[in-house]
């Protein structure tokens, strides 16, 4: 997209196409105020002779070109600069349905504007400097939020919070890189006094951006999972129980529950809640070794998503005894994140808990269960928010959660910063600090989108949609 063609005037429905009390068109640019007067009447019959900026109108649509009314409607202008967008916005509060938003849109098009593009309306906003890069991200964020910790998160860095932090450290590296320069300009002159100077720059360094820094990227993974949501994948052999224990988590058939085996022949996906944060649940078909063509199938599947699961729950049966099949899940989940589960302790059976610790070696706690008991999922979820969600829980408010994006642009940063202090003599190389120190700062520059290319850019917005 070229910036110069973003400037002409864009529409778009802005809320979800369906029947429901009120939908709305947001209109952005340049035309957007003569639009609005070439459609928009008072109920009198009367068009307005301006509109007031930040102010509610009630009045109707009609088509300019048979001048038949469309819909009543609430209207609002924001003369640019102070709207969303930086530019002239206009908003139709209409009623909602297919055909009036469709007609609605129709007429907005006649009149010269373009159907906005996912996300321009924002990506303007970001272009005419309303806000920096991670709050147009937090905007995406904070509409695909779905548990309250997301949404929290996304809010912070909505508000700003962190661009702010991020321009605090951009600064101190400029104001250090600027004294480099200047130590680089006067080397002859302060050989003597410049040497402590340069180290006691790159103390700063240590003591206020790196330690920052180092916090954010090592807890990424938390971040992450608060944003996204933790992914549990459910293995153990054929009729442990795998199914039963994700209809009791998510509280509903979800999942078939039969006594036969290899019933369970594709991947099945499911979610709840636990302390805020979604548990995303996969059940997978059991790994045994015989199986039919379609299970063999569902069998890959099983073994991708334990790759890409945040944890495993490894369950294992009480009421029969620990075969190969057992043995070979253990090998291919061994150094996976886990708990282990002993199903089935309804039963009478021959697997105790210290015969599954024999046979692998295992240290932590076995959670002794029955699948088939509604208490029992939630002694599950609670042993969930003591052991795994907990850190995540904590670091969430003590540190900002980042997206992948803003993560390498972090630890590229960090990179060059450690090198800079790593240097063993830096009073002699001055200019590779200065050059790390401005490695450091152009990371931090992209983080915010200061020097954004329109790949990137594109990339980012994409993941918006229309309308926003
Ligand atoms: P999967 O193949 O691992 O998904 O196992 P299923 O969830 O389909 O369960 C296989 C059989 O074991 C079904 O008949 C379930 O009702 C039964 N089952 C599952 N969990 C328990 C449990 O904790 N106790 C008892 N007694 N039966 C269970």
């Amino acid at each position: 997209m070229d910036i110069a063609c973003r400037r002409d005037t864009i529409c778009a429905i802005a809320t979800p196409i369906g029947i429901g009390g009120i939908g709305i068109l947001k209109i952005s640019g340049a035309d957007a105020l003569r639009i609005l007067h070439s459609l928009f009447v008072k109920p009198n019959g009367e068009r307005p002779a301006a509109f007031e900026s930040h102010r509610l109108v009630y009045g109707w649509i009609r088509d300019p070109e048979t001048g038949d009314p469309v819909d009543e409607v609430l209207v609002s202008y924001m003369a640019g600069p102070h709207s969303y967008t930086g530019e002239d916005v206009v908003e139709i509060n209409c009623h909602s349905g297919y055909a009036v938003l469709n007609r609605m849109l129709e007429i907005v098009l006649r009149q010269g504007a373009r159907l906005a593009e996912p996300g321009e309306f924002t990506q303007r906003a970001f272009l005419s400097g309303r806000m920096d890069l991670s709050q147009a991200e937090a905007v995406a964020d904070l509409i695909h939020s779905r548990s309250e910790k997301a949404l929290s998160q996304a809010t912070r860095h909505l508000r700003g919070d962190f661009g702010r932090e991020v321009n605090r450290w951009r600064e101190l590296l400029m104001d250090l890189e600027a004294q480099v320069e200047a130590h680089l300009d006067f080397a002859d002159d302060l050989s003597d006094e410049g040497e402590p100077e340069l180290e006691a720059l790159l103390d700063r360094v240590r003591a206020r951006v790196i330690p920052a820094l180092e916090r954010i990227v090592s807890r990424y993974e938390e971040g992450r999972v608060l944003r996204e949501g933790l992914s549990v994948v459910l293995v153990g052999k054929p009729n442990v129980g795998k199914s039963s224990l994700l209809n009791a988590l998510v509280g509903r058939d979800r999942a078939i529950v039969t006594p036969m085996e290899g019933t369970t022949r594709d991947v099945v996906e499911d979610s709840f809640w636990v302390a805020g944060i979604q548990v995303r649940v996969l059940d997978t078909a059991g790994i045994r070794e015989k199986p039919d063509a379609i299970e063999s199938m569902g069998i890959e599947r099983t073994l991708r998503s334990v790759d890409e699961a945040d944890l495993v729950l490894w369950i294992l049966d009480h009421s029969r005894p620990l075969t190969e099949d057992d043995d070979r899940i253990h090998r291919r989940i061994a150094g996976k994140r886990m708990l282990v589960i002993l199903n089935k302790t309804d039963r009478p059976g021959p697997t105790g808990v210290e015969a599954a610790r024999s046979r692998y070696g295992l240290q932590g706690d076995i959670l002794e269960m029955c699948a088939l008991r509604a208490e029992d999922a939630e002694r599950l979820k609670q042993v969930l928010e003591r052991r795994v969600l907990k850190d995540i829980l904590l670091s969430a408010e003590s540190t900002f959660a980042v997206n992948r994006r803003q993560r390498d642009c972090l630890a590229r940063a960090l990179e060059a910063l450690e090198r800079a202090c790593a240097l063993p003599h830096p009073e002699s190389a001055p200019e590779l600090v200065s050059e790390e120190l401005r490695a450091a700062r152009k990371e931090l520059d992209a983080l915010l989108g200061l020097e954004a290319d329109e790949a990137l850019l594109d990339r980012i917005f994409s993941r918006f949609c229309i309308g926003k």
